[in-house]
């Protein structure tokens, strides 16, 4: 039993969140795969909410290489990495891992959130009590926490701002144990000028972290994310994050980095060491994913195909989206309440498209949040912007 006392107050929280416009509720997709088009109740619902930018959650070859490692290993792994659960299937997509990014080492986590977790609160425990750590403003909920966990000072420069780092960085008794920045910004789908924080990280002395989830297997022109996009070397960066649940299709995350960072994770990365490893099918899944990555570039092509026909037609249609680099296209509506109703008019409509509210983005910036896949027709895009914009018409 909950403490008296406690129900009436967690209540009062919650009607003061739907109040503002600000409570989240979870739809439930129908159907089984995650897929452009999707059972609804009337009709069937467009879905640009997924981040299953390669189409490649629903890829049969991906499912068969994990249902025939079932059959191997079994369902789980049995321990974490450090006890017993780190098997021949992880050795292997590690190695495969670290040659596709080009680095010594990867190392994988449960989660991207983990895996943030575990590098910040490592780099920044190195400095002991009092340790600094910049991030861009705009970097996703698990990089803030990290420093969090570390119980770092964190130091936030404007977003996508290199000359803010420069200016605070001097401004700095001495360099913080890190820089970290998404790669590609989740919420706003830009993508961080990684040359310039290099260049300045390089000066100070001060390592680089990337957190690449939205960048891999979507920008470069082998799919080999932000680094690849600038043609920068693997090694301008300390370390880089990516994750399995995004391009890749799956779930599971990894640090691709050198053999030093690499080893010292092993040793010190709490959200390594105390966790169970990742089941081995799902690791074999990976693994195939990863080999389509690198042998299809078609899929790749198509996602960008679709970026290209989305903005056009968003221009045709006077629509002021970002117009970004990235399957991440936001349109910035302002007001809480007002995105969140324009998702339900869309969804009633048969399109999914997620408002994104406080405290995910700041206060005064609530957006829809438009995704693309490779999986999308052009005609679904078409019907899409057409349908945004009469409801913004009469709005
Ligand atoms: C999704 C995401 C994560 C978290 O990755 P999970 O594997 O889903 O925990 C971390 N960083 C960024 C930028 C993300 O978009």
């Amino acid at each position: 039993m909950a403490p008296e006392g406690l129900t009436p107050r967690l209540r009062e929280l919650l009607s003061a969140q739907r109040d503002a416009g600000l409570f989240r509720r979870r739809r439930r997709r129908a159907g089984t795969v995650q897929q452009p088009r999707l059972a609804g109740r009337d009709q069937p619902v467009i879905n640009f909410a997924s981040n299953d930018y390669l189409g490649l959650s629903a890829d049969a070859r991906i499912a068969q290489a994990m249902s025939d490692a079932l059959r191997d290993y079994g369902a789980g792994a049995g321990a974490a990495e450090l006890v017993s659960g780190h098997t021949e299937a992880h050795a292997a997509l590690e190695r495969e891992l670290a040659e596709f990014c080009g680095t010594g080492r990867a190392l994988l986590f449960s989660t991207g959130y983990m895996a943030n977790l575990g590098v910040i609160a490592t780099l920044a425990g190195l400095d002991g009590r009092g340790a600094v750590v910049a991030q861009d403003r705009l970097n996703h909920a698990s990089l803030i926490d990290g420093a969090v966990l570390a119980r770092a000072r964190l130091i936030r420069y404007r977003h996508a701002d290199a000359d803010d780092l420069r200016r605070r960085l001097q401004a700095l008794p001495r360099p913080p144990a890190l820089v970290a920045t998404d790669g590609v910004f989740s919420m706003d789908g830009d993508i961080a000028p990684l040359p310039a924080l290099s260049a300045i990280c390089k000066e100070a002395g001060v390592p680089l972290m990337i957190d690449d989830a939205h960048g891999l297997g979507v920008l470069g022109d082998t799919g080999r994310g932000t680094l690849e996009h600038y043609h920068l070397d693997p090694g301008d960066v300390a370390a880089r994050v990516g994750t399995f649940g995004k391009a890749l299709g799956l779930f599971g995350a990894f640090v691709a980095g050198g053999e030093a960072l690499i080893e010292t994770l092993i040793q010190r990365a709490r959200s390594y060491l105390y966790t169970t490893a990742l089941p081995p099918a799902l690791v074999c899944g990976v693994r195939e994913s990863l080999r389509i990555l690198r042998e299809e570039p078609q899929h790749r092509r198509r996602l960008h195909g679709n970026i290209r026909h989305f903005h056009q037609q968003a221009v045709n249609r006077h629509l002021s989206f970002a117009m970004t680099a990235t399957p991440i296209q936001p349109l910035i509506i302002g007001d809480a309440r007002k995105t969140a109703a324009l998702s339900d008019a869309l969804l009633a409509r048969g399109y999914w498209v997620p408002a994104i509210r406080p405290p995910t983005v700041p206060e005064g910036s609530a957006r829809l949040r438009v995704s693309l896949t490779a999986a999308h027709s052009a005609a679904a895009i078409d019907a899409l912007l057409d349908t945004l914009a009469e409801l913004l018409e009469r709005t």
